[in-house]
Parts: C-alpha cells; sequence; structure tokens
C-alpha cells in the first residue's frame, strides 16, 4: 500500500503543475486520469488488495486523489467554455460552430414573390385585422344572412359575441380600404384566414390568401384578365395554358375561376389535377354593384375587379408539394429544402 500512496502523490504533483494549452491537452488529461481506463479508476481496482482495517485511510486518500484531478479537469474545461484567451488555452485551430442560417418558410417565399409582382403593377398592400365583424367578413360583401358560408360549419365564430368571427378570407381588408372612400383603389391584401375545416391533405383549419382589388373609372374584365394572366406568367413561367370559367360568388359579378393546364403532368392528367389537365388557381370577377354600394361608391361611375386565391395552393403547385399539414408542422427536413431559395 506505501508503494500506491508514494505512486498517487507523484501523480498529484503531476495534476498540480498540468496546463492545458489547447482542447487537445484536456482532453488527454481527461483520457489519462479520468477516462474509463485511466490512471483513478485503476488505482481504485486497487483497493481489493488493501487489508481490512487500512481500506478506509486508503479510501480517503483515493477520493482526495480523484477529486483533485476533476478539479483541475473542470478548472480548464470552464476556461475553455468561457474562450479565455488570457489563460492561454483557446485554439484557433479548433473548427468552429457551424453558424446555421434559417430558411424562409415556403409559404413566405410564395406570398412575397406574389406581393412583388403585383407591386411592380402598382398594387400596394392593405392589411386589415384577423378577428372580424359580421359587416366586414359578409355584409358589406353581399353574403345574404342564408348563404352557406355563414353557417356555423365554415366559420369560427367568437363565443362572446356572435358579431364577431375569425375571418374566413381577406376581402374584408378590401371591404375596410373601400370604406375609407380614397379612389382610385388598387390594393392587395395578403393574409391568413380561418374556416372550421377538417385536417387533411388538402384542407386546413387557417391558410393564407392573396386578394387583390382594382376600383376606378372604366376598369373592365379585359384588364382583370391581363393583370392575372401577368401574374401567373411571372409566378409560373410561360410554359402553360390559362383558361377562365364562369363561376359564381356574391360579391362579383360576372365571376370567373382561374385554372392553369397542370404543371405536374403537363396536362396529361394526374393524380394532382384528378385527370383532368387543369388546375384551379383562383377565383375573380367585376366587382359586385351592390358592394361598391355598400362601401359607399358610387357603382355608377366607378367599376373594378377583384381576386383572391390561396397561397397555400399556389406554394403547393410551385413546389410540387402534396400534403398541406407539412406547412405547419414545422419539420426542419422539410422546412430546410427551402434553403437558399429566395
Ligand atoms: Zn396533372
Amino acid at each position: 500500500m506505501e508503494q500506491i500512496v508514494q505512486q498517487i502523490e507523484a501523480y498529484k504533483q503531476e495534476i498540480a503543475a498540468f496546463k492545458a494549452k489547447t482542447a487537445e491537452e484536456l482532453e488527454q488529461f481527461r483520457i489519462k486520469f479520468l477516462g474509463t481506463k485511466g490512471i483513478v479508476k485503476g488505482i481504485f481496482g486497487e483497493m481489493k488488495n488493501v487489508a481490512n482495517d487500512k481500506k478506509k485511510e486508503f479510501g480517503q486518500v483515493l477520493n482526495a486523489f480523484k477529486q483533485l484531478a476533476e478539479a483541475k479537469y473542470e478548472e480548464f474545461q470552464q476556461l475553455k467554455e468561457a474562450g479565455n484567451g488570457a489563460a492561454g488555452n483557446l485554439d484557433l485551430t479548433l473548427p468552429g460552430e457551424p453558424h446555421r442560417l434559417g430558411t424562409r418558410h415556403p409559404i413566405s417565399l410564395v406570398r412575397n414573390k406574389a406581393i412583388r409582382i403585383f407591386e411592380r403593377l402598382g398594387f400596394t398592400i392593405a392589411e386589415g385585422p384577423e378577428i372580424e365583424d359580421d359587416w366586414h367578413n359578409f355584409t358589406a360583401l353581399n353574403l345574404a344572412e342564408n348563404h352557406p358560408a355563414r353557417d356555423m360549419q365554415d366559420t369560427f365564430y367568437v363565443q362572446n359575441n356572435p358579431d364577431w368571427l375569425l375571418r374566413t378570407h381577406t376581402s374584408s381588408a378590401q371591404v375596410r380600404t373601400m370604406e375609407l372612400g380614397k379612389l382610385p383603389i388598387r390594393i392587395i391584401c395578403p393574409g391568413r384566414v380561418y374556416r372550421n375545416e377538417t385536417i387533411s391533405a388538402r384542407a386546413h383549419c387557417f391558410f393564407h390568401q392573396i386578394e387583390g382589388l382594382y376600383i376606378a373609372e372604366n376598369v373592365s374584365f379585359a384588364d382583370l384578365k391581363q393583370t392575372l394572366y401577368y401574374f401567373v406568367q411571372e409566378m409560373f413561367g410561360e410554359n402553360f395554358k390559362v383558361r377562365f370559367r364562369p363561376s359564381y360568388f356574391p360579391f362579383t359579378e360576372p365571376s370567373a375561376e382561374m385554372d392553369i393546364s397542370c404543371l405536374i403532368c403537363g396536362g396529361e392528367g394526374c393524380n394532382v389535377c384528378k385527370h383532368t389537365g387543369w388546375v384551379e388557381i383562383l377565383g375573380c370577377g367585376m366587382v359586385h354593384p351592390q358592394v361598391l354600394e355598400n362601401c359607399g361608391i358610387d357603382s355608377t361611375k366607378y367599376t373594378g375587379f377583384a381576386f383572391g386565391m390561396g397561397i397555400e395552393r399556389l406554394t403547393m403547385l410551385k413546389y410540387q408539394i402534396k400534403d398541406l399539414r407539412l406547412f405547419s408542422e414545422n419539420d426542419l427536413r422539410f422546412l430546410k429544402q427551402f434553403q437558399g431559395v429566395l
């Protein structure tokens, strides 16, 4: 036992004199003294060879030794973590911690691209509250009280005031702009909207829209078509066809839906386009005169067009994403795929 105690004394001196200049030296120290095959463990293994009446005394020596080695390691480890160059153990050759850049969410990418396209046409952004009242979300937009969109199935109402609801489209921001009465109006309304839908690959209880409104004298359906042609070409490129289908919306007359030939199958027919070769991307039309009047605009003097589209839909088409739920799951494996996309 005498021999071992002498050996420990020698190690203690070595430890006391030790100064780690680099992280590597510190690691070597750790392996030598505190590693699983290190000196401390080795000497603890000698305990079984010590006579029973000496065990207590030897145990104390061992513990003190172990604590000394640990304290030394801890001291330099802290200096290393603090990056204390003055202590002389800052290793400039160590590879740095990678600085991870985040990525823009694909919804933001497409929303920003759409905004930039419409800005080039002179549209400015108008925003409104996400909690709306019945007038701005429905009544002003010519949605009769018995319109199915008002059904509780589709709309989230605020419990303590049935006049309040989570807006179901960003058209409410259009109403607010029209009510201000400053003409002409040329706005887009990007934003989040809410509907009481069952969450699936194609629908969610919230999604994002971008709507547009242009009101001036002599605005025609031709202006509407030209604006939207320009938009889809800037958004998706030029290798596809566009068609307008007559449709119905209470706030526009005439109304249309705009389809583009399927970007995935090129119009041949696939799952995404339900084998029709066409994908619907937006609804549009000439603003209903009643809506203009509701907002205090003279419908005999002014005309206008409006359109609205889901940003999720555009994004799914643009990046060929098949499940809408991916947008809100915060899965980094999905989000990282948009690294570097601007
Ligand atoms: Zn297709």
